[in-house]
């Protein structure tokens, strides 16, 4: 569904991804860890075309994602600083995308809205403005709101690092449930149980480049490289 290719992207002298080849398949979730600045969230914002890459090709669905309309439309996207609208409600902010973008009604968005906050817990939010709300009830509008715009393809970005640790479980069940569903996610994250628990395949990045990869439970069990090695030691 997604496929990356020899995919090279430099901030003027600084290669910050030097070749990174990664194919995800429907419904496959796979989760990527690695240590700070290696090149994760780079990733994921060329993926989302939230950054321009050097060299290389993004395919999604076999089409160039420069170029693939249904790309634009079809991969979504949630931050570990949420972004939410905030002199919106929570409804509006849900509903703002699927009326500028997909047209619809407003009556057809906000029907759609609110079976989205249901989903994620919090029906009876849904006019109270974004500063009314703890972290992690944020992020799970920011993934409801994602959701609205019926992505194929979920991005994740360290989406529980910006939470106080009692509100963390919140938003990774509401993943987990995501991921039940059969949701295509790719997810950057230091919530090793959650990789462990949920990923179909864990990749580690290290300094711009797929070190190593592997189903959670031999990956995390039999690390091949030294640098796996070295970054899950230090991550226990
Ligand atoms: P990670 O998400 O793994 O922590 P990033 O992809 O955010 O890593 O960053 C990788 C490297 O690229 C870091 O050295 C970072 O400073 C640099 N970088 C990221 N974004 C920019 C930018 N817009 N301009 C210049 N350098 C950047
Ligand atoms: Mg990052």
């Amino acid at each position: 569904m997604v496929a990356l290719k020899e995919v090279h992207k430099s901030f003027g002298e600084i290669e910050v991804l030097k070749g990174v080849n990664l194919s995800i398949s429907k419904g496959e979730v796979v989760v990527i860890i690695g240590s700070s600045g290696s090149g994760k969230s780079t990733l994921l914002r060329c993926i989302n075309r939230l950054e321009t890459f050097n060299a290389g090709s993004i395919q999604y669905n076999q089409q160039n994602i420069l170029h693939s309309e249904a790309a634009r439309r079809e991969i979504g996207m949630v931050f570990q600083q949420f972004h939410l609208f905030p002199h919106k409600t929570v409804l509006d902010n849900i509903m703002l995308a699927p009326i500028q973008v997909l047209k619809k009604s407003k009556e057809e968005a906000q029907v759609e809205a609110k079976a989205l906050l249901e989903k994620v817990g919090l029906a009876e939010k849904a006019n109270v403005f974004p500063s009314k709300l703890s972290g992690g009830q944020k992020q799970r509008v920011a993934i409801a709101r994602a959701l609205a715009m019926k992505p194929q393809v979920m991005l994740f970005d360290e989406p529980t690092s910006a939470l106080d640790p009692e509100l963390v479980g919140e938003v990774l069940r509401v993943m987990k449930r995501l991921a039940e569903e059969g949701m295509t996610m790719l997810i950057v994250t230091h919530e090793m149980g959650f990789a462990r628990e949920v990923a179909d395949r864990v990749v580690f990045v290290d300094k711009g480049v797929i070190v190593e990869e592997g189903p959670p439970e031999e990956f995390f069990k039999y690390p091949k490289t030294k640098r796996l090695k070295l970054f899950l030691r230090r991550m226990v």
